[in-house]
């Protein structure tokens, strides 16, 4: 069977570099190896207080910036997540199937709800694991492309799916997450322990940022002592985030960029990284900006949820004939 691909971003802020390497920068490699449901996950974006305009713009923005990572719109199905109403219903069964203990156990929701006073934490915040499952289940995707954050999330989806077949028999589809083997944790340029996060953007290089932008946060990034430019992610996180930055770009091997950057020193290095992102960045913006002018991107998320709708409508009437609900 061919592969069929799954991957998502939450419109909840300007997207980061971190966003670009774990899923915009392999999406042709990606069509390329079979069928890609592509969303922008809008409904995951309510579990933190947002503006309706600026979710509404960061929608647009990041239909844009798939349509400029080279996304094909006759290989693939770009779509809102809320636009294929199927995620939320099959979301109001299958939470009947995670449990309170183990959806308490995720680090994401830890870490997201760590500086919230109780009553402030949505269910929804909670509950994120459950949809995100949902999300991948209804296009019976095998293959999850991530950053390694998300990894536990999709451990739990892998959970369901067992729990669900050996109940039901075999109606739901092992997905499996796929995180690139350099570059599946991009670190903020100011505070190399914390990931790089678009909704606490700290140290974050973003996609429309400036070339002299990029070039002066790079210049400006946190090293650490000695002056070799060696992988180390314990004693030096930060040239270790800028070796990982460069070789995800470049498309080599953490050795292979040692071995470049031999007799360099930080400064030298820096530039050398920070050319490598502009290079990277500067083509894929006059891209994006084209394609908010002419707004393509309105057709493709229209046929995006066509096509999405189809086969996640199948998927749901699967799981609920197999639960036992009438099909009237
Ligand atoms: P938020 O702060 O709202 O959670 P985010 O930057 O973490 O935003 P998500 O929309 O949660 O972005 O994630 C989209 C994809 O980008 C996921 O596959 C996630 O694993 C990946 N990703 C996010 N941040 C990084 C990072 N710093 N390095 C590598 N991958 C990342
Ligand atoms: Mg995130």
């Amino acid at each position: 069977m061919a592969e069929r691909i799954l991957t998502g971003i939450k419109p909840t802020g300007q997207l980061t570099l971190g966003n670009y390497i774990a899923v915009l920068k392999n999406l042709k490699q990606q069509m390329d190896r079979g069928e890609c449901f592509i969303f922008i996950a809008d409904l995951h974006a309510l579990t933190l207080p947002i503006d309706p305009e600026v979710l509404r713009q960061n929608s647009i923005d990041l239909a844009a910036f798939y349509l400029a990572a080279g996304l094909d719109p006759k290989r693939s199905a770009l779509f809102l997540q809320s636009s294929v109403p199927a995620h939320s219903e099959l979301n109001a069964i299958m939470q009947n199937y995670l449990y309170m203990g183990e959806l308490s156990r995720m680090t994401q929701f830890k870490e997201k709800s760590a500086k919230m006073k109780e009553n402030a934490i949505g269910l929804g915040l909670f509950a994120y694991p459950v949809l995100m499952a949902c999300d991948i289940i209804l296009y019976d995707a095998n293959i999850v492309p991530v950053g390694e954050d998300q990894t536990q999330h999709i451990e739990l989806a892998r959970d369901l799916v067992n729990r669900f077949n050996n109940r039901y028999g075999n109606i739901l589809t092992m997905p499996k997450a796929e995180v690139r083997k350099v570059g599946k944790r991009i670190m903020s340029l100011s505070n190399p322990t914390v990931k790089m996060s678009k909704s606490d953007p700290k140290g974050d290089i973003f996609l429309k940022d400036d070339p002299a932008v990029i070039r002066k946060k790079i210049m400006s990034a946190v090293t650490d002592l000695g002056s070799e430019v060696k992988f180390d992610e314990e004693n030096k996180p930060g040239i270790s985030n800028l070796l990982t930055i460069y070789c995800a770009l470049k498309d080599i091997s953490i050795s292979e960029a040692e071995q470049i950057f031999a007799n360099y020193r930080y400064g030298d290095f820096k530039k050398a990284v920070a050319d490598a992102v502009i290079d990277e960045l500067v083509p894929f913006q006059e891209r994006y900006r084209q394609i908010i002018k002419d707004k393509s991107y309105e057709d493709v998320l229209n046929e995006g949820a066509k096509k999405a709708r189809a086969i996640a409508n199948q998927t749901l009437k699967r799981v609920q004939k197999a639960i036992g609900l009438l099909i009237v």
